[in-house]
C-alpha cells in the first residue's frame, strides 16, 4: 500500500523540498497547506466568524489561520488520496487531534534546524516568479542575470513576520513534535545536513518502513 507521510519542522527547515522529493520519486499526493492557503489567500471565509474575513491578514502577518478553514482543506485533500505525503499541518494539538480522526500515518518524521539556520535560510530566500524555482541570497544565487533581476520576496519571509512565524511555531507546533514523540511514532532527521545528504535520510526511512 502506498505509504501515509507526515513531514514535520518549522519553517525553512526544507519541508518543502524534501516532500517535493517524496511526492515525486515515491509518486504520493503532495498535500501542503501552506501552497493550498497561498493560491486561496483572498478567500472569502467571513461566515464562518472568524477574526479577520481573509486568509491574506492571518499570512501576512506569520500567525495561523484558523483551525475551520484548515481542517476542511486537509480533510477534503486527504479523502481524494490513497498514499501522500503532509507537509505544512498540524500545526497545533488541536490540528494534531483532528487529523487522528482522518487517517493514520506510515510515518512521521520532522527535519530539525537550528533558529539560527532557519533565519538565515528564510530571510535570504526568493523565488522566481516566472518558474517558481526557489534560490537563496547567499547559499544559492542564480547563475543567470535575467533570473537574478526577476526575483522577489515571499510576502511572509520579510525578519519581521519570520520572527512572528518562528514564534508561533515554537509555541504551538513544537508541542505537536511532542505529541508524536510521546507516542513513539516520531524520527527526527538532521535537516542542517546538505539537501542531497537530508534525502538520503528520509529516503531511507520511508524505505524502511514500507
Ligand atoms: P508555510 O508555507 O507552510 O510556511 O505556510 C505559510 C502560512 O500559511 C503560515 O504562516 C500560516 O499563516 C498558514 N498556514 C499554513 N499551514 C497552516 C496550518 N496547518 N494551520 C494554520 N495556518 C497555516
Amino acid at each position: 500500500m502506498a505509504p501515509r507521510i507526515l513531514i514535520l519542522g518549522a519553517p525553512g527547515a526544507g519541508k518543502g523540498t524534501q516532500s517535493a522529493n517524496i511526492a515525486d520519486h515515491f509518486a504520493l499526493d503532495h498535500i501542503t497547506t501552506g501552497d493550498a492557503l497561498r493560491a486561496n489567500k483572498d478567500m472569502d471565509i467571513s461566515e464562518l466568524d472568524t477574526e479577520y474575513d481573509t486568509p491574506r491578514e492571518y499570512m501576512d502577518q506569520g500567525e495561523l489561520v484558523p483551525d475551520v478553514v484548515v481542517n476542511a482543506i486537509v480533510d477534503e485533500a486527504l479523502t481524494q488520496a490513497e498514499g501522500f505525503v503532509l507537509d505544512g499541518y498540524p500545526r497545533n494539538l488541536e490540528q494534531a487531534e483532528e487529523l487522528e480522526g482522518m487517517t493514520e500515518l506510515d510515518v512521521v518524521l520532522s527535519l530539525a534546524v537550528s533558529e539560527e539556520e532557519l533565519i538565515n535560510r528564510l530571510t535570504g530566500r526568493r523565488m522566481d516568479p516566472e518558474t517558481g524555482d526557489i534560490y537563496h541570497v547567499e547559499y544559492n544565487p542564480p547563475e543567470d542575470d535575467d533570473v537574478a533581476e526577476r526575483l522577489v520576496q515571499r510576502e511572509d519571509d520579510t525578519e519581521e513576520t519570520v520572527t512572528e512565524r518562528l514564534r508561533v511555531y515554537r509555541e504551538n507546533t513544537k508541542p505537536v513534535l511532542e505529541y508524536y514523540a510521546e507516542q513513539g511514532v516520531l524520527t527526527e532527521i538532521d535537516g542542517e545536513q546538505a539537501p542531497d545528504a537530508v534525502w538520503d535520510d528520509v529516503m531511507a526511512l520511508i524505505e524502511s518502513a514500507s
